[in-house]
């Protein structure tokens, strides 16, 4: 007997493309195919090789918000020649995430002309925006024979053996300098209530208790433009996100709710008063990307060290047993040392449960690329990087 058809998904960068694999993985699950587990996970080189081997479809959700990231999707070309000279086969190819979705869509920042030059060997690239048609193109194609009917008709397959995630918007309108995201996903769309709750109520219903709703902004999910503007010069507006955050807590089968990314400036006083909720989470990942702000407002941030410190204060008073995470770039352009030792002070202030340091990388088409020369050297990024992982570590085992 035939076997049945296989997928291998590899998964870059943030928690929505981890959400974008689920829903991938559903659509190929529903459409007949079975996931495949490399069975020698000893590195990342060996799990790939076998994939490729052994899987008929083969994908890649490419992240772009750094250079490595970008160039470790390139790099991968190598192994997928190098299994189709060893077995004379080759999956079929899929390349998505934000390497497609900065070649594509109304605020691409490359021609997808170079991308398809850089990766021959990929068959099908599928932007952010186009994953619920992964079953069609498929079905197109010939590598699927039954095209499904519709995007909800699948089952949401989960990546992370903790917490189910369920994508609740797409895409981001605040073009922090730095970030090709605005670009690479677009524009912000909210998902719609109805198709959240539904697939919150499949996960629930297959065992999964601990849902975390994902997206680049999740608190300013289906806000108007205005009202968004609004509440970022500091008007404190009821949002829809805190609606929608009650009602998956009162869905039957919930064990624990928790939500990513957010941002400072998307916080609300009922946002905060909300965080009580008893299935809520203890623990919350708000970026602050730098602890000094003359950085910040180069940034395009919309929020200063103050705010940020008064956010973690209020959210203190309301939950007091809440833990924070935070992300941070060292090396920004123009960053002096003093500035830099303004985040170390925050870090020494602060006792951040997680942090995700980052050296500035320059992304092609951003308005920091484009006006602010990259101008700390890669030695001095390393030692800030090296230097503040330190004082974290420092910190954290208090
Ligand atoms: S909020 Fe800023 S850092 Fe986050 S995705 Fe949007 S532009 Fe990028």
């Amino acid at each position: 007997m035939e076997r049945q058809k296989r997928f291998f998904i590899k998964t870059y960068g943030c928690q929505a493309n981890v959400a974008d694999s689920g829903e991938m993985a559903g659509m190929l699950e529903a459409s007949g195919f079975e996931r495949y587990t490399p069975k020698t996970a000893q590195n990342e080189k060996i799990e790939l090789e076998e994939a490729l081997k052994n899987v008929e479809v083969f994908i890649i959700n490419s992240c772009a918000v750094r250079q490595k990231s970008e160039d470790k999707v390139y790099g991968l070309g190598k192994l997928v020649l190098a299994t189709q000279e060893n077995t004379g086969r080759k999956p079929f190819v899929i390349m998505s995430g934000c390497v497609v979705g900065s070649s594509t869509g109304a605020r691409k920042l490359t021609d997808m002309g170079l991308l398809q030059k850089k990766t021959p060997w990929v068959d099908l690239y599928l932007s952010p925006a186009d994953i619920a048609i992964l079953p069609r193109k498929l079905y197109e194609v010939g590598v699927i024979t039954q095209s499904l009917s519709s995007s909800l008709s699948y089952s949401i397959a989960v990546e992370d053996p903790d917490w189910a995630f369920v994508n609740i918007s797409t895409g981001c309108d605040n073009f922090c300098s730095y970030c090709v995201v605005p670009y690479a996903r677009g524009a912000e769309i909210s998902r719609s209530q109805e198709a959240i709750l539904a697939d919150v109520e499949k996960l629930l219903a297959r065992g999964y208790g601990k849902i975390m709703l994902v997206g680049q902004n999740v608190n300013s999910w289906g806000l108007e433009q205005k009202d968004k503007l609004a509440i970022r010069i500091g008007q404190d507006l009821p949002t829809p996100f805190v609606k929608l955050l009650r009602e998956v807590h009162e869905m039957a089968g919930l064990e624990s709710l928790t939500f990513m990314s957010s941002n400072p400036f998307d916080f609300t006083s009922e946002l905060v008063s909300t965080l009580k909720l008893p299935k809520i989470h203890n623990y919350l990942h708000i970026a602050v990307q730098s602890g000094n702000n003359a950085i910040l407002k180069k940034m395009n941030r919309r929020h200063t060290v103050e705010d940020f410190l008064a956010l973690l204060e209020n959210i203190k008073q309301a939950v007091p047993n809440m833990e924070f995470g935070t992300d941070i770039i060292v090396g920004f352009p123009s960053e002096t040392r003093g500035q830099f030792m303004d985040t170390v002070k925050l870090f020494e202030q602060v006792l951040f449960k997680a942090a995700f340091i980052s050296k500035y990388s320059p992304r092609k088409g951003t308005v920091a690329q484009r006006l602010y020369p990259d101008d700390v050297s890669p030695k001095e990024k390393s030692a800030r990087h090296a230097y503040l992982t330190k004082v974290w570590q420092k910190h954290r085992n208090k």
